[in-house]
């Protein structure tokens, strides 16, 4: 008997210990996974067709991006704009047709905006909270009329020009740090390329998140109409 009870008392000693190294294993992968950089990863002019494949390779690795999108893509494309959605992708705003808006006075800057707005709340039940102007162009009355922080970016990967798949990589490696926000097009197939051979590397270094993800932890509150080309700590 007493030897029984020894046994069992040695057998559940090991469990316990075996449960708390578990339990620290656990508690190290997700400090890990806290304690890794985080950088957002943006993509405009879309919805398109490669938008979905874009959103599948993302959720392999966990990764979340902003996309924003131009309001007459929508229509056409509706099922990829709520399926990154629904994915847990950020929808931002980049005008209707992509116009310099430094060339246009308020009233046009407000309606492209915001018929952009309301046709992205139509599609995914969710107005977008940031937006970005296209060419990056923008002025005090494009501030103005956002209602909106503008989102910029630090990492100009210039995919849309050279549509080489190991040149966007190396100009996302060059750039990556914590807090960048990198720049680049799901309409372009060599993109998503990248993207999709990036992600095992990348996502491994660094924790790819959407911009609201990004600001709150960095414990910063995005203003209607400011700036933004990076999102890093206040010091
Ligand atoms: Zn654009």
């Amino acid at each position: 008997m007493r030897i029984r009870s020894k046994v069992l008392a040695r057998i559940i000693s090991i469990c316990l210990i075996m449960g708390m190294a578990a339990c620290a294993a656990q508690v190290s992968a997700s400090a890990k996974k806290r304690s890794k950089p985080m950088l957002a990863l943006t993509f405009d002019d879309g919805p398109g067709p490669y938008t979905k494949r874009l959103v599948k390779a993302l959720d392999k690795y966990h990764a979340k991006a902003t996309f924003f999108v131009l309001g007459c893509n929508i229509e056409n494309n509706k099922s990829a704009l709520k399926y990154a959605y629904k994915h847990g992708n950020q929808i931002g705003n980049h005008s209707w047709n992509h116009p310099q808006l430094t060339n246009y006075g308020a009233s046009t800057v407000f309606a492209q905006i915001d018929r952009t707005s309301r046709k992205i709340k139509q599609v995914t039940g969710k107005k977008p909270t940031v937006m970005r102007p296209p060419y990056g162009a923008y002025n005090s009355t494009v501030q103005q009329q956002a209602h909106m922080p503008l989102i910029l970016w630090n990492v100009d990967t210039l995919d849309w020009q050279h549509r080489n798949p190991a040149t966007t990589q190396a100009k996302i490696w060059a750039g990556a740090h914590s807090g960048s926000i990198i720049l680049m097009h799901d309409i372009h197939e060599p993109t998503v390329r990248a993207v999709e051979q990036i992600l095992p590397k990348l996502s491994k270094k660094y924790r790819l998140v959407t911009l609201n993800r990004l600001a709150k932890a960095k414990k910063r509150k995005l203003k209607n109409g400011s700036v933004y080309f990076n999102i890093t700590r206040n010091s």
